[in-house]
């Protein structure tokens, strides 16, 4: 199943994705009780936002080994966190900073959490999972190497696009993600490979941080990343979920 959140009028509403090219509003979010609408909007017309409105965005760092280049494997995941005021929706705008000097996409796979969840194991994490969509971790890699903290190199306003659809019913241990920069594929990977599986990172956080439906958490990302520059097309694509289209742009002075 599908899941989007879409723009209707002035309001946000969640549906679900039937077919080709409707999508049928539900009554709440799709992880809390529901009913399906007969209201339905066609996809290719909606303004698809981000797919949760979450009230926290964690991130792993160094979680695929072909991304480590001659950095060591970290023992335990490294969680981050990226600001929800960095979240932009589908087709918005990446837009580079003035200061910035290189800013790089991060192709992931999301977990979308689905009920409140504490002091998880591995055994049973998945159980707390409702879906997964996409996610580009955008950094500025000049802020992270320099700055004492990432606030502004993952955090920077539009430097967390999701979206489009969340999709349920995936196994969490085979997902491809994978990155387009102009149409050409600058990344493909599997969350086969993870160094830290999804259930290792949901116990690892739940140890000490309440994890509340509709959080993300971003799971890392495979290969070399590369720059991306005003004018340029990205699309992180994952598996099972869809594509997230985002175009870049200079900020103007
Ligand atoms: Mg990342």
């Amino acid at each position: 199943m599908k899941y989007a959140r879409i723009q209707v009028g002035n309001k946000a509403m969640y549906g679900r994705v039937e077919g080709q090219n409707a999508i049928y509003e539900i009554t709440d979010a799709p992880w809390r009780d529901h009913k399906r609408t007969d209201r339905a909007h066609k996809l290719s017309d909606a303004k698809l936002l981000s797919p949760c409105n979450p009230g926290k965005i964690i991130a792993i760092g160094l979680n695929y080994s072909d991304h480590l280049g001659d950095r060591k494997a970290p023992e335990v995941p490294e969680p981050f966190f990226k600001t929800v005021s960095s979240m932009v929706g589908p087709g918005d705008t990446i837009v580079l900073p003035r200061e910035a000097t290189k800013v790089q996409e991060e192709a992931e796979v999301a977990i979308v959490i689905g009920k409140q969840c504490k002091n998880a194991t591995v055994d049973n994490a998945t159980d707390f999972i409702f879906g997964y969509t996409c996610a580009n971790d955008v950094s500025e890699r000049n802020w992270q190497k320099n700055d004492l903290q990432w606030w502004r190199a993952k955090s920077s306003d539009t430097f967390g696009p999701i979206g489009p659809y969340i999709a349920t019913g995936l196994d969490p241990a085979n997902i491809g993600v994978s990155c387009r920069i102009n149409g050409r594929v600058v990344q493909d990977g599997n969350t086969k490979n993870l160094i830290h599986s999804i259930p290792k990172i949901i116990e690892f956080i739940s140890r000490v941080m309440t994890l509340e439906p509709g959080d993300l958490i971003l799971t890392g990302t495979p290969g070399i990343p590369e720059d991306i520059n005003d004018g340029d097309s990205v699309e992180v694509e994952v598996e099972g979920v869809g594509i997230l289209a985002n175009s870049v742009c200079a900020e103007q002075s």
